[in-house]
């Protein structure tokens, strides 16, 4: 389908804008209008419901998931230091969801991506077996159970993130996993999921492609599952149940979220998966005093210009002219997923864009103020608090929420590369 861009432009001038590459602020015209949503707080629940069955199994073959009972979850910190240095501005309080120390895979990915494994291995296991949602999950961990899994195979199309947290819990269960990689996924994940008996299948195109291969190779055999990024709910409803344990954390640390206090809640967006499952989450529960902003880089804005053009996944960041490569890992993505764009129509506050140097400005200075290392695309939501502030949605209480999706898998060596980046294009001067 060959698609009329002169139009769109003329149509949606922030389209010119974006074409060029430039950092922007786009408001959702759509935002709090109803639309049919196709999942409910029953999903969330469901969702939640089984990761708490499988809790006492990931404590056992995940010992650092033991501290909090096999949940894998992660703290809230408070940005105050940050704050200072970089937002001063800033009249809400900064907060940052630390989903880049999530256990097991250390990125967001082990919500919606380990969610969908175990899923599977749920449904494995009850049709080979008399297990039910009674039996001791830990029995999943025994021989018995490994011999029945090592007759599946899992597969997915990954950047990255999704290919680590989806090879180590299938290779945890003895499921044969295949990942295939995209020509920007780094040296490193390949060598720890290969050290963990996957199969990475690397593949010289970009990330829609190595999906579409998944998806293909996956369609032939009866005993493979494909995790589909571009289009599951299980992953969806994965990412979502972090709504219903946020409402937790953020009552723990008294923190008010109503009419007078609202949330803005600043979601890195590859695919859109993640930040659409986390944002409906949090629309079940607070409504409308919760606001979820996605950032995407410049040169892969894929989920802002599906939602603009209500085109969603039938155009391309190529379309436009644009490379969809980025240093952000997880955010090279030229394509929406086709699941999230429609979801989001009614949900999503808006969207903004940001350029690669930026996030290593925001990299270094997370470091420095907070001692906090995250990967270049989990400092993206940064960006939002700056629009936030500029178009006066800032208030004294308000509430920030930044995700931070990914990190603590970064060897020690790519930290140090990042950053010494980061201090390079100081030197340089960067003017935004
Ligand atoms: C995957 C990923 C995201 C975004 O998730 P999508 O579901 O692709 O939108 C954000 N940050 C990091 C670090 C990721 O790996």
């Amino acid at each position: 389908m060959s698609i009329d861009i002169k139009s769109l432009e003329d149509k949606y001038t922030i389209i010119s804008n974006i074409k060029n590459g430039e950092e922007v602020f786009w408001k959702n015209p759509d935002y709090l209008t109803t639309t049919d949503l196709p999942f409910s707080m029953d999903d969330v629940l469901d969702a939640e419901q089984r990761l708490a069955r499988f809790a006492p199994y990931i404590e056992e073959v995940f010992p650092e998931t033991k501290q909090n009972n096999g949940k894998i979850e992660s703290q809230i910190f408070s940005l105050d230091h940050f704050k200072n240095a970089r937002f001063s501005h800033l009249k809400g309080r900064l907060l940052l969801k630390g989903d880049h120390a999530l256990p097991i895979s250390g990125s967001i990915k082990a919500r919606g991506g380990i969610y969908e494994v175990l899923k599977f291995a749920e449904e494995t296991a009850m049709k080979e077996t008399d297990f039910t949602i009674n039996s001791d999950y830990r029995l999943l961990a025994t021989e018995q159970y490994q011999s029945i899994f090592s007759k599946y195979r899992i597969a997915v199309g990954s950047t990255g993130n999704l290919g680590l947290s989806i090879g180590i819990m299938s290779a945890k269960l003895g499921f044969k996993v295949t990942v295939h990689m995209s020509q920007d996924a780094k040296t490193w994940k390949k060598d720890l999921l290969r050290s963990k008996g996957v199969e990475v299948v690397e593949h010289v195109q970009d990330y829609g492609y190595a999906v579409k291969e998944g998806r293909k190779a996956a369609a032939d055999d009866p005993y493979c599952h494909f995790v589909d990024d571009e289009a599951s709910k299980d992953l969806f409803l994965g990412y979502a149940v972090s709504a219903l344990r946020l409402k937790h954390q953020l009552k723990d640390l008294n923190i008010h979220v109503d009419k007078a206090h609202p949330l803005y809640v600043y979601l890195p967006c590859g695919v859109g998966g993640g930040p659409g499952g986390v944002a409906f989450g949090l629309k079940l529960i607070y409504g409308d005093h919760v606001h979820p902003i996605f950032i995407e880089p410049t040169e892969a804005p894929c989920m802002t210009l599906g939602m603009i053009s209500q085109l969603h996944d039938q155009i391309s960041v190529q379309d436009i002219g644009l490379s969809g490569k980025t240093i952000a890992d997880g955010l090279a993505v030229s394509r929406p997923s086709k699941l999230v764009g429609n979801i989001m129509t009614s949900l999503l506050f808006g969207s903004c864009t940001v350029n690669d140097h930026q996030l290593y400005l925001y990299l270094k200075t997370l470091k420095d103020h907070e001692n906090i290392f995250i990967e270049p695309s989990a400092t993206s939501g940064f960006q939002g608090l700056k629009y936030i502030h500029d178009l006066n949605y800032d208030s004294e209480n308000a509430t920030h929420l930044v995700w931070s999706t990914g990190g603590n898998m970064v060897p020690e060596n790519e930290q140090k590369i990042y950053y010494q980046e980061a201090v390079d294009i100081e030197k340089r001067g960067y003017e935004d």
